[in-house]
């Protein structure tokens, strides 16, 4: 049976950005800097630093993305650490850690987080009145798949 885990009002928020999009991600960050205030920030090594400079907010770092950083991000995911990922992916160019990049969507799906790819869905999730609440994300029901004959 699915179950839900609460996010609380203040949000976990992980910030990513492809080179070319970076200055993209920081604009829209710029603009939103007071809501953002509001919230965890968690960022790629690069992303985060460049976040860091221009926002003047702590923001949480890890590795950079095709060294790890990406993974990372899977793996607050994977341990319900993560409520929203903003996630700048470069649709024109391919990327050296292209396999991180589609672990990395496929977990936020199949943990049904907040994700925005592009700055539009950004600006609908970061003004919805869900951004200041609680809210119950529903846990989709994987006990079959770990109950399947393997041998
Ligand atoms: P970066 O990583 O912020 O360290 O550049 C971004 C990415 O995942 O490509």
């Amino acid at each position: 049976m699915s179950h839900s885990r609460i996010i609380a009002g203040s949000k976990q928020i992980a910030l990513v950005a492809h080179d070319h999009k970076k200055k993209d991600l920081i604009e829209w960050a710029v603009y939103n800097r007071a809501v953002l205030s509001g919230h965890t920030l968690i960022a790629t090594g690069t992303t985060g630093k460049l976040l860091e400079e221009k926002l003047d907010l702590p923001i949480v770092k890890l590795l950079s993305g095709p060294l790890g950083g990406d993974q990372q991000i899977g793996a607050l995911i994977a341990e319900e650490k993560l409520d929203l990922l903003i996630f700048f992916w470069d649709p024109m160019e391919a990327q050296p850690h292209d396999s991180d990049v589609k672990a990395l969507l496929r977990l936020a799906v199949a943990r049904n987080i907040l994700i925005a790819c592009n700055r539009t869905t950004a600006d609908f999730i970061l003004t919805s009145v869900l951004m200041q609440q609680e809210y119950p994300i529903v846990i989709p029901d994987y006990t079959e798949y770990l109950k399947r004959p393997v041998i």
